[in-house]
């Protein structure tokens, strides 16, 4: 089967000759373990950080060797007790045809409850950070005002319609086109939203939120993170879930210029990772599972179809050429 390797660490923005698709051998799989043949696998923003090897919350992806991610796929040999042939299994093994899991390692998901790619966007690792960052992090209440950066993505998508859901006075996302703007206002329901790559954030975000806002839910960093600080009521709160504007510079960014503004405004900051929200798993699934059956939160995916493509597929993620959850399709 083939299989992702990067062979160079990208200095700035990654280059399609930083990754190579490798043909590697197919082994059977050894005590506890099974054989899958990968369908869906994610590409995520946060695989960026581990090409580069700095010490981080995961360790980077070593050089010449098979780079891993979320994947759905079905088993096709099991020596492991509790998966058998034919079972459907969201695991780690990804960037790659076959992979050889642990049961440990893998978890079983049903086809019937949910199409699989669902799994690793809107009722997988993304939509458990929105969930969490949103109730959890930044302590959302009923009648708050949400501003959510990277709002037409996975997290961002699920974040503003989880507020609207919740009760929020108003919801307000930003995106880097008119057509994810649309979007967000015709089909989740934000009560306003902008192009950032028009104009100023700051001069944007006033206008959408003249009376201020109570939750920043950052996914962007820099300019946006500076003028959601300048628009946040006295004891707002920010969750730093991520700084995409950031992963592929070479200079550090000047913005947040005004951070002075969390003492007088005694903003809350605070940083997350989805990991340690494993407790709201449960009820996320139930929750957001019944918000999507009755029709009430709406999602999109943009699929790639090949695994020959999944390095331009992240490539894409990185440019915004995604809205929703950006998926790679394996070829049956
Ligand atoms: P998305 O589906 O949102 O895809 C990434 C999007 O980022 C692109 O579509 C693009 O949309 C936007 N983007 C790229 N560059 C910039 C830029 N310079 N300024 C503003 N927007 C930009 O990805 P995810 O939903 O998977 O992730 C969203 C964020 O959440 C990321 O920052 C990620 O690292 C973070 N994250 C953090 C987790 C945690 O545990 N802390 C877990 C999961 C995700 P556009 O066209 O709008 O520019």
């Amino acid at each position: 089967g083939r299989e992702w390797h990067l062979v160079a660490r990208p200095q700035g923005w990654p280059k399609p000759e930083d990754f190579a698709l490798r043909e590697a051998p197919i082994s059977e799989p050894g005590p506890g373990q099974a054989l899958v043949r990968n369908l869906y696998m994610s590409v995520d923003p946060y695989m960026r950080g581990r090409m580069n090897d700095v010490k981080s919350y995961t360790p980077p992806f070593q050089l010449d060797q098979p780079m891993e991610g979320g994947a759905v796929g079905k088993v096709i040999a099991s020596n492991a007790e509790g998966l058998s042939v034919g079972d459907h299994v969201l695991h780690f093994g990804g960037w790659r045809e076959y992979a050889t899991v642990s049961a440990k390692s893998a978890v079983k998901v049903d086809p019937e409850v949910a199409p699989l790619p669902a799994y690793l966007g809107v009722l997988g690792m993304p939509g458990l950070t929105a969930y969490a960052g949103l109730l959890e992090v930044a302590s959302f209440k009923e009648g708050d005002a949400v501003f959510v950066s990277g709002a037409a993505g996975a997290v961002g998508s699920e974040v503003g319609q989880i507020a609207k859901l919740k009760g929020a006075s108003r919801v307000i996302g930003s995106a880097g086109s008119d057509e994810k703007v649309r979007v967000l206002l015709d089909e989740y329901g934000f009560d306003a939203a902008f192009n950032y790559k028009k104009g100023p954030v700051a001069e944007q975000l006033k206008e959408a939120a003249p009376d201020g806002i109570d939750v920043y839910f950052d996914n962007v960093g820099g300019e946006h993170l500076e003028a959601a600080i300048g628009r946040l009521k006295v004891h707002g709160r920010i969750t730093v879930c991520g700084m995409i504007s950031q992963y592929n510079v070479t200079e550090p960014p000047a913005a947040p210029r005004n951070l002075a503004m969390v003492i007088g405004k005694r903003l809350r900051m605070q940083g997350m990772l989805v990991g340690d929200h494993q407790a709201l798993q449960g009820q996320f699934f139930e929750e957001v599972g019944g918000w999507i059956r009755e029709g009430k939160l709406h999602y999109r995916e943009t699929v790639i179809k090949g695994v020959e493509n999944a390095a331009d597929a992240f490539l894409g993620m990185l440019r915004g050429e995604n809205t929703g959850k950006m998926i790679v399709a394996f070829e049956d």
